[in-house]
């Protein structure tokens, strides 16, 4: 089914969004993080020792979007992605969050999400 913009099914759960499917079980990830509220997971194509996915479970198309619709659900979600650096012991030697939004951004799932990116060199930033 198309619909008329990814605002239209915003706060959802969409069923032809691949990290809805991530969400739903659906599709296969290895989830690295979770809480009510966010998943985190690894990277199918990671750019460093380190690359983890941090969503929200709620469906919105873009960080900007999210951060529009529910500023607390945007806070909790970066508030998971340091969490997830913690967990995977990157914290303190320091990593990126990259957030690409739109096309000209470089994002290609659109789904908002934080890449948490770290442990030793960088190869080519996602996007
Ligand atoms: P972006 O370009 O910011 O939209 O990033 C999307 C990211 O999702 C890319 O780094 C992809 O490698 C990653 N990706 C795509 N499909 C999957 C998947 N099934 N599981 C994990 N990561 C994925
Ligand atoms: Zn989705």
């Amino acid at each position: 089914m198309r619909r008329a913009s990814a605002d239209a099914y915003d706060a959802g759960v969409s069923t032809d969004c691949l990290f809805c499917g991530i969400v739903a079980g659906t599709v296969p990830s290895t989830k690295v993080y979770e809480d009510d509220l966010t998943l985190a997971f690894r990277d199918i194509h990671p750019a460093a020792p380190v690359h983890v996915l941090v969503i929200p479970k709620a469906h919105y198309a873009d960080l900007a979007s999210l951060v529009a619709a529910d500023p607390a659900l945007a806070s909790s979600l970066l508030a998971a992605a340091a969490e997830v650096a913690r967990v995977e012991g990157i914290a303190e030697a320091g990593y990126r969050m990259v957030v690409n939004t739109g096309k000209d951004g470089g994002q290609t799932i659109f789904h908002a999400h934080i890449h948490v990116i770290g442990g030793g060199k960088v190869v080519g930033l996602p996007g």
